[in-house]
């Protein structure tokens, strides 16, 4: 094998010790070329680009530039120096139309702004923050309300507190007013059998419709 030191060769000798190596059981050393401008070296497994195709090549140790194309299949005639850009003729034919280039992991651009999603997304803040706005004003309308039931009522006056103790006592006597020919009902039943008891029946829910009266009119003094 026509190598000179470790694995520095002129293109084409690149190219003859690459294709060598991809052979079964060959022995794999690194294998650059030198550039004939600058004379500086490029391994054999640089990424490279396509000239043919641009497919960005990254399995170089079988899909050098100094071999083929993983995607087209096409192998390079000449190669751009990553150095000096000088063009690096890899066959006899000088041809370097579509040279392979160094590939160069892009970095990732920054996100461009599209002016009609820049106004749906401040659009959706604005959004947004009404419905807090909305969520905050309803948070204190609640919270009004409660401090409301909260706070102690003005006191009422004479006069109200007179008409609630009349209310309740009026209350209480109509109540039992009410229940009264229901409660006569069943209990004119309960002693039909008894003409002495069933015949008081009258005269005790009477006085007990009074007692409530004079309750009422009790509660009221105290
Ligand atoms: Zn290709
Ligand atoms: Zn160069």
């Amino acid at each position: 094998m026509k190598q000179s030191s470790p694995g520095k060769t002129t293109s084409q000798e690149a190219r003859e010790a690459f294709q060598k190596q991809l052979r079964p059981f060959a022995s794999r050393e690194p294998i650059q070329l030198l550039c004939g401008r600058c004379n500086k070296a490029v391994p054999g497994d640089m990424e490279w680009i396509c000239g043919y195709c641009r497919h960005p090549n990254l399995r170089t140790r079988t899909y050098s530039f100094l071999n083929r194309c993983q995607s087209c299949g096409k192998e390079p005639k000449s190669l751009v120096c990553p150095h000096c850009e000088a063009m690096v003729f890899l066959t006899d034919e000088k041809d370097g139309m579509q040279p392979a280039r160094k590939f160069v992991a892009l970095e990732e651009p920054p996100p461009t702004v599209d002016p009609r999603e820049q106004k749906r997304k401040a659009h959706e803040d604005e959004v947004e923050e009404l419905n807090r706005q909305i969520q905050l004003a309803e948070k204190n309308a609640l919270l009004a309300r409660a401090k409301a039931a909260v706070d102690i009522k003005p006191e009422k006056s004479e006069k109200e507190k007179s008409v609630d103790q009349l209310v309740n006592r009026i209350r209480s006597v109509l109540k039992l007013e009410l229940a009264a020919p229901k409660a006569r009902a069943m209990l004119v039943d309960e002693f039909k059998d008894n003409p002495e008891i069933a015949g008081r029946i009258d005269e005790v829910i009477k006085m007990i419709i009074e007692e409530q009266d004079f309750r009422s009119d009790t509660d009221r003094r105290v």
